[in-house]
């Protein structure tokens, strides 16, 4: 099993073959840096930067809501499958709180859940983007027929609000349901056309 080690600043200190340092200047660093959370007068300063890390890597833009922010965080992103099976070396002492568990745990997680939450992530991303004006990262619209929607495509709603398809049902007679059971499901026997937002793979766009 992949786990943490410390890495040392002194002389002699050597990484060994499957380990990766995830520490500065590295591009899995993690952005919120422990004096800041010290300076702010946080009692355990790295247990502060780790849970900011941790809601900053799942998509909040709450704490870093700049362009930096975000290509910082999808070059993580589109990296985390290179740390699989590897050891973390990061400066925190083993006894502390480290943003290194945290990619260990999603980096070995089955791919098909990983591509999944990394997909939930973007889609996140995005709709906080286009919320504050900004061009999204992964999506552009379409008008798409209700019938080629797709898991992980939005839904803009006739009031502007979003919805993410997580889930399509097709009813005995065709008729479409948006995932069902959920507080915003939507129910497809009205659409002619739906305005969709999609992430376009790199061959459509
Ligand atoms: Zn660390």
């Amino acid at each position: 099993m992949p786990k943490r080690v410390q890495r040392l600043r002194t002389k002699g200190w050597r990484k060994s073959k499957n380990c990766v340092i995830v520490s500065r200047p590295s591009r899995f660093d993690n952005p919120c840096k422990i004096s800041l959370m010290e300076e702010m007068g946080y009692e355990d300063p790295h247990e502060a930067a780790v849970g900011n890390f941790k809601s900053w890597l799942s998509g909040s833009r709450f704490d870093w809501p700049t362009e930096e922010g975000d290509v910082r965080r999808e070059r993580i992103l589109s990296d985390l499958h290179l740390l699989r099976g590897m050891d973390l070396a990061c400066t925190c002492p083993l006894d502390r709180a480290c943003h290194a568990d945290f990619l260990i745990e999603r980096a070995n997680l089955p791919s098909e859940e990983l591509n999944d939450w990394i997909l939930r992530i973007r889609v996140r991303v995005d709709q906080g983007r286009i919320r504050d004006n900004k061009e999204p990262f992964h999506v552009k619209e379409h008008l798409f027929a209700a019938d080629d929607l797709r898991i992980g495509d939005m839904v803009r709603l006739i009031d502007g609000s979003l919805v993410t398809v997580l889930e399509i049902q097709r009813g005995d007679r065709g008729e479409l349901t948006v995932n069902p059971g959920a507080p915003n499901q939507l129910n497809g026997k009205v659409w002619e056309h739906v305005t969709v937002i999609r992430k376009i793979s790199k061959e459509q766009a």
